[in-house]
């Protein structure tokens, strides 16, 4: 039964899968795909495939497992019979049970349980293939699904192991890493970089484990882009459809508006625009209609003038034409005093009044 490959690591620095000391195993995600779920994902990492569904806050049951204070955060871990190459025994195992514990303390630094007093967060982890490194994959999927949950969260946990195969330290062991490597190292941290996981399964000096950390921190940083890139892209597609719609109805709305409502709501002042325009126009109008009245008038008048002064020249009548002349001054200053007025209304659109008594307090045209 040992299969154990000579080399673990190739001359030219290559893992066996083809990886480089520091790369991680490709990593797909899917968020959202268990719909009775509060929350869930599922998550493909080399060859791990597992699956977490999340459901709260929700009342816990039993009740005397309720915390006063705080939601008590369940964690279980557990692994398909089917996961592994040789049937895994079904039902808790010391390991499944120590890997649900660490689990769910690598979460408590984040979740904000003191939201939700009195409630369960329960989060149930399905390992349906298994390659090495599962509790990083479950503990990465975990916080996505959480997410997805709306579990309020201080930030994102990322997971990732180092270990020493052939001597070397590398990131993310596969199954024959895990299996014929020299040690193991899981970690888990928040994103601003707090530890909240950490194991050790084999021996590592300082050092190894100091370089180890820094591929640990590298590796965790790519899967921090690759969640958060996942949950962007499953948060902000939504966003952006219900304000599409909206603004489609706003759109609607205002070409409605600007087909019916400018006609109600402008009409009646437009209405009185122009009645006050006619208004004005009128007022401009009558001083002239008055002053051509007036022109006929002073027409006559000019010809009974005229009458006048023939009957002067004729000198039949000294006594009549001086009566004629006293006639013609009379009309002269009436003609005047016609003329002045007919001046005096085409200066305005106000009203005439010839009698100063007439004008009342105001003293229209009294100047
Ligand atoms: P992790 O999966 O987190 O690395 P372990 O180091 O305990 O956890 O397990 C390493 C790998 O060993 C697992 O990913 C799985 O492939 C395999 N394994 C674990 N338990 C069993 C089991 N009961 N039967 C067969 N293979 C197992």
């Amino acid at each position: 039964m040992n299969d154990k490959p000579n080399k673990l690591i190739t001359d030219d620095g290559l893992r066996l899968d083809g990886r480089r000391a520091d790369e991680i195993r490709p990593m797909k995600i899917e968020i959202g795909v268990l719909s009775r779920a509060d929350g869930s994902c599922y998550l493909e990492w080399g060859r791990n495939k597992i699956l977490v569904g999340v459901f709260g806050p929700r009342e816990a049951h039993p009740r005397r497992l309720q915390r006063a204070d705080a939601a008590v955060i369940r964690y279980r871990y557990n692994m398909a019979s089917f996961s592994v190459e040789d049937r895994a025994r079904p039902g808790p195992s010391r390991r499944s049970i120590e890997i649900s514990k660490v689990s769910r303390e690598a979460f408590e630094p984040v979740i904000m349980a003191e939201l939700y007093p009195k409630t369960a967060i329960d989060i149930f982890v399905e390992i349906l293939q298994a390659d090495a490194g599962t509790r990083t994959a479950a503990i990465n999927a975990s916080s996505i699904a959480l997410a997805d949950a709306g579990i309020p969260m201080k930030g994102l946990v990322t997971s990732c192991a180092f270990g020493k195969v052939d001597g070397q330290i590398v990131l993310d062991l596969n199954k024959e890493e895990d299996n014929y490597g020299e040690a193991d190292f899981p970690v888990a941290m928040t994103q601003d970089g707090e530890i909240t996981l950490l194991q050790m399964d084999g021996h590592l000096t300082p050092e190894e484990i100091k370089k180890g950390f820094e591929l640990v921190k590298k590796g965790c940083k790519e899967i921090l882009e690759i969640q958060q890139t996942v949950l962007r892209k499953k948060f902000e597609t939504p966003v952006e459809e219900p304000e599409a719609e909206p603004e489609a109805k706003i759109v609607d709305t205002e070409s409605e508006a600007a087909e019916t409502e400018p006609s109600l709501e402008y009409a009646p002042e437009a209405a009185a625009v122009e009645e006050t325009i006619e208004e004005a126009e009128e007022l401009e109008a009558e001083p002239s209609e008055e002053v051509t009245e007036t022109v006929p008038e002073a027409e006559e008048l000019e010809e009974i003038v005229k009458e006048a002064e023939v009957e002067v020249v004729d000198g039949e009548a000294i006594e009549e034409a001086i009566e004629a002349e006293t006639e013609e001054e009379a009309i002269e200053a009436e003609t005047e005093e016609e003329a002045i007025e007919a001046e005096d209304e085409s200066k305005g659109p106000w009203k005439v009044v010839k009698d100063p008594s007439e004008s009342g307090s105001r003293g229209e045209n009294d100047e």
